[in-house]
């Protein structure tokens, strides 16, 4: 029995996946954060992959590295902005990760010799998962949310541990629907039919829910509630109508103004610890974004913009919304355009890079491989040429590196292993014990993950930045700076602003703001610690330098 009355609430899809899902999680989380309690979250992938370290973001979006260098999906992130929480590997699970911990126990005769079953040995892990996430936090409510969508094998089993749940802590447990309500356009009407289709599927697996959020391009009406109430056996002002929001950051708010947090509590029979939801940052946060003067245009250059149908902004989403974050910290509208680093390679890069005089900023987000590498090294030296401020992130400082080498320091071929590895100059060379774990093709959860310290140098960008001398950033990389070539740039200019504390690996590498209005490369992942209620420093300085880019133009 756990030690205090901890309540549940699982958060599962119905009709189609894509829905925003993982927003009305995050946003249960804020309304209910708002009332006082202590919440954490949990995100359930069905996958059999252990964690999203080995997919490739053109299939799964983002992957969020968390504090304990867990890579997991980009749910986590909105959890972790939503919440104002820094969450661990203990808030989230795959399929892969669960039958690989119940094998090893297995094997290790920690079932002592009884016979193994998917059912109910697997949902037992889950549940014990859920259990040690809620007290590793304390939380007074956890929210799990199942992925996929009911219906789908593979998150069955997840149901089933939410099921079994409730049985064992009866009144403690909630489950939430969200789901789609179409409007065929022929037909002109909104459909509720798929909604019940969805809520009998869930109830065939032996759960029924208590809450619907009905997602759809519009409010739903009364008579729709009405309907969905009755056929899928919940109250009507349990059926809640989420339609499109201009940002998913008004999500919160249209919850808390329909009192879904005072829903939730009465289903697990709880009361609010503060009256009124005191969600006033929250809410003076979405009136700062909306009342903007001005604009701020940013240029992320990546790889991946090109492929299919595939929605790209997902790859980038947590590099996103830091931008929009210091946009909004200094009133003005973020305008953020993807630009795809292959169009600098050809023949015409001379009049295709003149594009970004239009642009105040560009951003060179984290990468890997080869594709669109050697564009991208002509992005940051016609930001450095032209002085528009350039923001230069993991493989984005790395190639900033490579393009000082070359250009300033004239060190002919500059390049990574990662694309070269028998090449003359790496000036990005790999991690020794990172040489080892490539050999044995140790690919999954062995870069250098996680928070690393990192010391800053008096008188530099970073160092005003921050307001501070030892900072913690998230990583997730191979290759560093290669320590045999930092005397040889140094001497050409480029300042090391940031090192590990034993000055072994560069963290960040910058330009006098003499030379260049910002120019700046992390090897860290700062937008993984960017939230709404307090924007990344040095998001906030990149902005900074591109609104006086503008306002000088
Ligand atoms: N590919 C580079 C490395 O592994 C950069 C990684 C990144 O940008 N996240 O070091």
């Amino acid at each position: 029995m756990a030690k205090k009355n901890r309540k549940y609430i699982f958060v599962v899809g119905g009709v189609m996946s894509g829905v925003g899902k993982g927003v009305a999680s995050s946003s249960i989380g804020t309304v209910l954060v708002g009332k006082g309690f202590k919440v954490t979250a949990l995100k359930i992938d069905p996958y059999i992959n252990v964690d999203a370290g080995t997919m490739n973001p053109t299939e799964h979006g983002e992957v969020f590295v968390l504090r304990d260098g867990y890579e997991t999906d980009q749910d986590m992130g909105n959890y972790e902005r939503f919440l104002n929480e820094t969450l661990e590997g203990v808030n989230y699970m795959t399929t892969g990760s669960v039958y690989l911990e119940v094998i090893r126990k297995e094997r290790n005769l920690e079932y002592k010799g009884k016979n193994v079953e998917v059912v109910p040995d697997i949902p037992k892990e889950v549940i014990r998962r859920i259990e040690r996430s809620a007290q590793s936090a304390d939380a007074d409510i956890t929210i799990v949310e199942i992925g996929g969508t009911i219906g789908e094998y593979q998150n069955v089993i997840f149901l089933e541990a939410g099921r079994m749940m409730k049985s064992k802590y009866p009144g403690d447990v909630a489950f939430v629907m969200v789901s789609y309500l179409p409007i065929p356009s022929k037909v002109g009407e909104m459909k509720t039919k798929p909604t019940q289709y969805a809520s009998r599927s869930l109830n065939s697996v032996g759960v029924q829910a208590d809450i619907i959020i009905a997602r759809s391009d519009v409010a739903l009406d009364k008579k729709r509630k009405e309907k969905i109430a009755t056929f899928c056996n919940v109250k009507s002002d349990h059926v809640i109508s989420a339609p499109d929001v201009e940002s998913i950051y008004d999500v919160p708010l249209n919850f808390e103004r329909d009192e879904l947090g005072e829903i939730l509590c009465d289903v697990l029979g709880t009361k609010p610890k503060k009256g009124k939801a005191e969600m006033a940052a929250w809410r003076s946060f979405v009136k700062r974004s909306k009342n903007t003067k001005g604009e701020v245009k940013i240029a992320v250059v990546g790889k991946y913009f090109n492929s299919g149908d595939f929605v790209l902004s997902d790859v980038y989403i947590s590099v996103l919304e830091a931008i929009k974050f210091s946009a909004y910290k200094y009133g003005v509208k973020p305008v953020i355009d993807y630009v795809s680093s292959v169009d600098f390679e050809n023949k015409d890069k001379e009049s295709a890079l003149k594009r970004f005089d239009d642009y105040d900023g560009i951003l060179v987000p984290g990468g890997f491989g080869t594709t669109g590498i050697e564009g991208k090294i002509e992005v940051i030296k016609y930001a450095r040429e032209h002085n528009i401020p350039y923001f230069g992130i993991c493989y984005g400082m790395q190639l900033a590196v490579i393009e000082y080498a070359r250009n300033k320091a004239r060190i002919s071929g500059a390049t990574t292993s990662e694309v070269d590895p028998n090449a003359e100059n790496l000036i990005i060379d790999i991690l020794p014990e990172q040489k080892e774990k490539l050999a044995k093709k140790e690919y999954g959860g062995t870069m250098r993950l996680g928070e690393y310290p990192c010391v800053l140098k008096k008188g530099t960008i970073a160092r005003s930045a921050y307001k501070g001398e030892t900072v913690i950033e998230r990583h997730r990389h191979r290759y560093e700076v290669n320590p045999e070539y930092v005397e040889v740039l140094e001497k050409a200019g480029l300042v090391f602003s940031g090192t590990s504390p034993n000055g072994r690996l560069c963290e960040i590498a910058e330009l006098p703001r003499s030379v260049h209005p910002f120019f700046v490369g992390v090897q860290f992942h700062p937008e993984f610690t960017a939230r709404p209620l307090s924007p990344h420093p040095l998001f906030s300085e990149f902005v900074k330098s591109s609104i006086n880019r503008r306002n000088s133009k």
